[in-house]
């Protein structure tokens, strides 16, 4: 910390001339605030502010508190708590740290925005997100984690080249990655039978055989053995979601109705999804 050219001050709404407290960040910036605004927003800063502060000389008799957040979290932090703030976490590492002290200082508010916008960052690699939650024992974000997780074939979960690998890899546990590799192995086995079944509710476009060709419906067939593949890699309802499906068919009177087709996927994806949800995901924490 530099002592040359003192404590520098952010822009608005942290230099506050009204302020009653300064929280000096570990890069030596000065954010005034109000006591009022901290209270509210974190039971720590409510305990840390009951008992006299043993700090830095004050600041025009702003008590002044080292923190030891550097500015950019800090002010991401506090930005949140300030009335009509609306922070931006543009990176991953930007999110992870705002979760991380966040629930340090137990801001809850605050750390349920940081874990949305990790699955937003994350999307297209939901195992980073799974080992962050899991390194720092985050329950909901590692289900959430889990179940993005679903969308990626199980060949293809983590990445191929190592000398990228973000920090993440390095710190979880190989024991993590197996009950993630466990839970997507079982979401899939839960899929197995699921398009086959006639289920109470289901409509099914097909029949057991047309009256006309003596078949069961090809495109009927046709649709069971991809899905269930498509369902076996990636065991999730977004399978169903992505994938264009234009069925082929040679007899008229057992061909596709798009009507019942359609009331059949949509009820598929909400099967998919109540299965899913009844497998558990064993983590330690
Ligand atoms: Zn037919």
């Amino acid at each position: 910390m530099s002592q040359d050219s003192g404590p520098r001050s952010p822009q608005k709404p942290f230099n506050d001339p009204r302020a009653d407290v300064i929280l000096r960040s570990s890069d030596n910036v000065d954010f005034r605030t109000f006591k009022a605004i901290l209270f509210s927003s974190s039971s720590i800063f409510d305990d840390m502010f009951s008992i006299p502060q043993p700090s830095t000389a004050p600041v025009e008799d702003v008590p002044v508190v080292e923190m030891e957040e550097s500015a950019r979290i800090l002010e991401l932090l506090l930005r949140f708590c300030h009335p009509g703030e609306n922070p931006e976490m543009e990176t991953f590492e930007d999110a992870r740290d705002v979760l991380v002290v966040a629930m340090k200082y137990e801001m809850g508010f605050v750390a349920k925005a940081a874990q949305i916008r990790l699955l937003e960052l994350g999307h297209d690699e939901p195992v980073r997100v799974y080992a962050l939650a899991c390194i720092h024992m985050v329950h909901d974000l590692a289900h959430d984690a889990a179940r993005l997780a679903l969308q990626v074939p199980e060949d293809d979960l983590l990445p191929t080249d190592h000398v990228t690998l973000h920090p993440e890899y390095s710190s979880v546990s190989l024991k993590a990655f197996v009950q993630l590799v466990s839970f997507h192995r079982r979401c899939s086995a839960s899929l197995d039978l699921l398009v086959d079944g006639n289920f109470n509710g289901l409509v099914r476009p097909g029949v057991a055989s047309c009256y006309n060709c003596g078949n069961p419906p090809f495109w009927w067939q046709e649709f069971k053995k991809t899905a269930k593949q498509k369902l076996k890699s990636r065991p999730c309802s977004e399978t169903i979601d992505s994938w264009a499906y234009f069925p082929l068919y040679t007899c008229t009177s057992c061909k596709p109705q798009p009507t019942d087709m359609m009331k059949y996927i949509v009820k598929l994806r909400e099967f998919i999804k109540d299965r899913v949800n009844q497998v558990p995901l064993d983590i330690d924490f």
